[in-house]
This record gives C-alpha cells, sequence and structure tokens, in this order.
C-alpha cells in the first residue's frame, strides 16, 4: 500500500520526536525580495463585490448559504462568491484567481470542468434532464460502481450522501431487525436526525453539540464511541447485546479534520459486527474513488456489508447511493418491503457526469499522481510550518489530506479538538491573499485532484512559508 507512508505522518513518532527547527528570517534575501515585489505588479486583494452579494444574501437565505460550513464562520470574515471554476482553480466575483483545495468538497477529484464531462453533459442535456422513468445511464454507472467497490453487489441510487446514510441506516434495521447503531463522534453521515449527534465539521464548527429540532427519539438509537476506540465498541456492545443493527463510520474520518483509523481498527470492527449479528457500514461519500477505485475499503482491504457513496460518482452533480450485499439489497422497495424512493434518482444529467468522472478515474496511474502530488503537498506544508517554529501534524492518503495546528497523534476528534483553530483562522485568511482556497475550518480534510500541478503544489507551499513567518 503506497499510500501508507501518508497514513504514518499523522502519528508516526517521527513526528512527535522531530526536533522543531527556528525560524531564520535573517537568512532571506532582503533585496531580492523587494525587487520581486516591485517587478510583479500584483493588483491589491479586494473582495468588494464578494462582500456586496453577500451581504445581500444574508437577507435572502439563512447566514447567506445553503449548506452552513461555507458561511466561513470559523475562520472570520465574509465567504469569497465564486463565478467560475477549471481545473484546479477558481475564481471569485472580483476577478481574484485560487488553487482549490476544497474541489466542491470532493466531487472535483478530476478537476473542475473537465471538458470530457462537460461535453458528455451538454449531449445528455439535448434529450432532457430527467425522465422520471428508468434509463441506460443508470445501468452503466451502476455496473462501473459494482464492478469497483468490493461490497456493493447492487446498488440504488439517490440524490445526497445524506439520503445514502438515511438509506442505508433505513436497510441495515429492516434487515437485522435491530434498532441501534453505533456512531463515532466527529463522523458525519449527512443530517438526518438519527445522525446529528457528535456529527463532527459543520456541527461542531458552530459549536451546536446537537441541533434543536431533532427530537430525542430519533437519535435514541443512536450510540456513540470516540474514533480509533475498540474498548468503548466492545462495551457498547455488551451492554446492548443483540440489538445493535449496525456501526457506521467513515473508514477515515474528513469531517473532523484528516483522521485515518489505527492499523486494527477496521478489521476490529469487521470481526465484531459479524460476531454480533451487526452490519458494519463504511460512509464512504468522501472516500469512495478518493482513496482508490474501489474507495476506502479496496485501500484497506476490509469489506463492509453496505457502503454509501456520493460526491465524486456524481461528477459535481448531486448524487449519492447505497449498496452491498444482494442479499440485503433485494429487501429494498420494489423488490423488498423496505421503502425508499427519488423523484430525480438516477436522472441522465447526473448519471453522465458519474460515468464519465469515473472513466477518467479508471485510467492507469490516477490514484499514483493523487499520492504524489498530496505527499508533496502536506510534506512541504508540514515542513515549511514547522521551519517558521509551529506545532504540527498531518497526514493524508492519495488525494485527501488535512494537517493540524498541534503536535500529533490525532486518533479522534477529542484530540482535533486539542489543535489552535484561532492560528488556523490566521493561517487561513492568509492563505486566501495568496490565492489559496483551503476548506474554510479546522475540521475539514483537504482534496487534491487530476488537475493540480506539481506547479501548484510549489506555489502553495512558497505561499504557505510566507504566512507562517506572520501568524
Ligand atoms: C458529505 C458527506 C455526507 C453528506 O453528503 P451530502 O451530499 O452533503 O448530503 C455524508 N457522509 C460523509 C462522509 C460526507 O463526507
Amino acid at each position: 500500500m503506497a499510500g501508507v507512508s501518508g497514513v504514518g505522518l499523522s502519528w508516526s513518532s517521527n513526528i512527535s520526536l522531530c526536533p522543531v527547527p527556528k525560524p531564520s528570517p535573517a537568512s532571506r534575501p532582503v533585496s531580492s525580495v523587494v525587487k520581486m515585489a516591485v517587478s510583479v505588479e500584483k493588483k491589491p486583494f479586494s473582495l468588494q463585490k464578494s462582500e456586496e452579494i453577500f451581504t445581500a444574501a444574508k437577507e435572502l437565505m439563512p447566514g447567506g448559504v445553503n449548506s452552513p460550513v461555507r458561511a466561513f464562520k470559523s475562520v472570520g470574515g465574509q465567504p469569497i462568491v465564486f463565478d467560475s471554476v477549471k481545473g484546479s482553480r477558481m475564481w471569485d466575483v472580483d476577478g481574484n484567481e485560487y488553487i482549490d483545495y476544497v474541489g466542491s468538497w470532493g466531487p472535483a477529484i478530476i478537476g473542475h470542468a473537465d471538458d470530457k464531462v462537460n461535453s458528455a453533459l451538454i449531449e445528455t442535456l439535448k434529450k432532457g434532464t430527467s425522465f422520471g422513468a428508468p434509463c441506460l445511464l443508470e445501468n452503466i454507472l451502476a455496473e462501473m460502481v459494482i464492478e469497483a467497490v468490493p461490497s456493493i453487489e447492487m446498488v440504488r441510487f439517490v440524490n445526497s450522501g445524506t439520503e445514502a446514510c438515511m438509506g442505508a441506516l433505513r436497510l441495515a434495521r429492516a434487515f437485522t431487525g435491530h434498532e441501534k447503531i453505533i456512531k463515532f463522534e466527529g463522523c458525519y453521515h449527512g443530517h438526518a436526525d438519527p445522525f446529528l449527534v457528535k456529527a463532527g465539521s459543520g456541527v461542531a464548527t458552530l459549536g451546536l453539540p446537537d441541533s434543536p429540532g431533532v427530537p430525542k427519539g430519533a437519535t435514541f438509537e443512536t450510540l456513540t464511541s470516540p474514533y480509533n476506540d475498540a474498548e468503548t465498541v466492545k462495551s457498547l456492545f455488551e451492554s446492548n447485546k443483540g440489538e445493535i443493527a449496525a456501526v457506521i463510520l467513515e473508514p477515515v474520518v474528513g469531517n473532523a479534520g484528516f483522521i485515518p483509523p489505527k492499523p486494527d481498527f477496521l478489521s476490529f470492527l469487521r470481526q465484531i459486527t459479524k460476531d454480533n449479528g451487526a452490519l458494519l457500514i463504511f460512509d464512504e461519500v468522501m472516500t469512495g474513488f478518493r482513496l482508490a477505485f474501489g474507495g476506502a475499503q479496496e485501500y484497506f482491504g476490509i469489506t463492509p456489508d453496505l457502503t454509501t457513496l456520493g460526491k465524486i460518482i456524481g461528477g459535481g452533480l448531486p448524487v449519492g447511493a447505497y449498496g452491498g450485499r444482494r442479499d440485503i439489497m433485494e429487501m429494498v422497495a420494489p423488490a423488498g418491503p423496505m421503502y425508499q424512493a427519488g423523484t430525480l434518482s438516477g436522472n441522465p444529467l447526473a448519471m453522465t457526469a458519474g460515468i464519465h468522472t469515473l472513466r477518467r478515474l479508471k485510467e492507469a496511474g490516477c490514484y499514483e499522481y493523487l499520492d504524489k502530488i498530496t505527499g508533496d503537498l502536506v510534506r512541504g506544508i508540514l515542513d515549511a510550518g514547522r521551519d517558521a517554529g509551529h506545532e504540527m501534524s498531518g497526514g493524508f492518503i492519495r488525494g485527501m489530506f488535512g494537517f493540524f495546528f498541534m503536535e500529533g497523534p490525532v486518533y479522534n476528534f477529542g484530540d482535533a479538538k486539542k489543535s489552535d483553530t484561532a492560528k488556523f483562522a490566521r493561517f487561513y485568511r492568509g492563505m486566501l491573499e495568496e490565492g489559496v482556497y483551503f476548506a474554510p475550518s479546522q475540521f475539514e480534510a483537504g482534496f487534491t485532484s487530476l488537475a493540480h500541478t506539481a506547479h501548484d503544489i510549489e506555489q502553495t507551499v512558497e505561499a504557505a512559508k510566507r504566512i507562517f513567518q506572520r501568524i
């Protein structure tokens, strides 16, 4: 497993034991820096139009956004309003250009607005956007997903990751006849009621412990454990014998910052669910087709019973999916009695974007490339931060990464919360002005894409070096 070195970055001894080098500003050739600043005429960074539009938006939509993390609450200032995206880049309404490490929160793994995806979408569009009836494109994407993801023998397409997780949970309960589930603190499985317990990023960033409006009855059966904590999971199984329908988790956490599983954690969960007649659900909405073509389950060699997907398989259009063993999936209506439906599910546009995104990802060398550039990025940032005297930890697997302003190791959300979020906010604002767009929260993983070049990475690391000096 080529990328395991990336996992090691998170807590390997070389991180906590390595001496922190002192900053050495004296070694910088000041005169050449000044000359460069004069010769490259850069227009001053302004977000005036962004600010005007967002101010208006706040009167129109709650918080000015349609998804909370976009609102920049945890990094301060106003969010940027964007105008267009292409490849690894985004442009805002003021004309500023950014290297993007959000990738629309995951889907843009082959780069934004890919030419082939776009032209396929235009051809599909000519035939209509929604049939509300079967179409061949559904078969094609279903076959691709089934062939790629080890646990999936049958799949149901829905319209978001949230829906995928709702469906998988209902199915696990229907199949086992049990009602309780175990989830992990800091893992996000969409915004359905039963999952809004210790749900990571969006919720954590806003400091809402649980959401009002979620009835006690909805979360009553949701048990939680710290991530990477086998002992707590064991004791939950013991004190709820014969009552657990499923254990659901992000096989690599991305919604509490980047947190990989300890070496035996996934195989432990595989075994304990099996021993107790519970299902293991990998929520691969983020990791699916990102850590490997077959997702985290291929990467780690652990096959769950059910898998949820989203983000990448929609290639930038709204999609989710859940799938798994045939005997379980055949419980889903109309094959079986478990009801779940969707007006726009499997619509031709989303299927087209998914198909062409997966085709690109299937080409040789994609994941090796992601591994290389993401590794260069994370090593570059960690080295630059430590050189400037900051405590840092971080890691990556293929096209997914994260770093914290704290010494590792970070095993769970509790650890992650000890990081210096105020420093992250300063770093964040600085990087924006340098033209680098990271996720506006310390507790979100970052994403690279096939469109990111060695030059993008170099430019990002150079920018980080400048910002680390002044935070
Ligand atoms: C994004 C995400 C979801 C929710 O997907 P939406 O499409 O935003 O509803 C669920 N689980 C994980 C792991 C995610 O990253």
